[in-house]
């Protein structure tokens, strides 16, 4: 058969690993909603332990950090979420938690970058979040530091050198472990899987020009900026 026009080229997406010349091919990317309480009360929610729910990106929302980003369309509230980030190694389905942390190549901090408007309307319409979550480079990604997180550890993230987030890994209301298991009882999850697992209370606005730097314990930080 003859096909109308050549095949198009799909570059795989990867990601850097603190330490090596190796890079981490991305599968998938999963994001937990609302993990720590005091985002949970941000958010207008209750934080008494509510029951993980998630949400994706695509694979190739994921930018390096050093990025200069465009400032992303179809919004006047970009916002900037923090999160832990974990990377994969093997997966399965139905996960027990004891069994989880063995699934776990690496972790690394990452921006869940939100148009919030566009989730409030989303919200309010009872209609999906995919174009307030999953629009391009709405995943900026740091170097991937092998092993499991610390249980707790500071996160961070500041705008144009002011600090706007901190949190600390054990205020997670789902942890690692817990979050993999949970989210195993939906997808049978594989090597390659990003999860973002939440955000700690501060999240706000990102303006044309602003620059960005998250910072994780144990891990490599991750700057970007945005065009004017
Ligand atoms: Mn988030």
């Amino acid at each position: 058969m003859h096909l109308p026009m050549h095949l198009p080229r799909v570059e795989p997406v990867s990601v850097a690993i603190a330490g090596s010349e190796a890079r981490f091919p991305v599968r998938r990317i999963f994001c937990v909603g609302q993990n720590y309480a005091g985002h949970v009360r941000e958010m207008g929610g209750d934080p008494a332990r509510p029951a993980p729910f998630f949400f994706t990106k695509p694979a190739d929302a994921v930018v390096a950090s050093g990025a200069m980003l465009a400032f992303p369309s179809q919004t006047a509230d970009l916002h900037h979420e923090v999160e832990l980030v974990i990377a994969l190694g093997h997966g399965g389905a139905n996960v027990a938690v004891a069994d989880a942390p063995a699934l776990v190549f690496g972790h690394a901090v990452g921006i869940d970058l939100t148009r919030r408007d566009l989730q409030a309307a989303a919200k309010q319409a009872g209609r999906p979040w995919d174009m307030a979550k999953g629009f391009d480079q709405s995943a900026p990604l740091g170097a991937l530091s092998p092993g499991l997180p610390p249980a707790c550890g500071a996160i961070t993230l500041s705008v144009n050198g002011e600090q706007r987030q901190a949190g600390d890994l054990g205020q997670m209301i789902w942890n690692v472990a817990e979050i993999i298991a949970v989210l195993s009882t939906y997808v049978t999850l594989a090597g390659g899987d990003l999860i973002f697992t939440g955000t700690p209370a501060g999240v706000g606005p990102i303006h044309p020009g602003d620059r960005l730097h998250a910072t994780l314990t144990g891990v490599l930080p991750l700057a970007i900026e945005f065009t004017d």
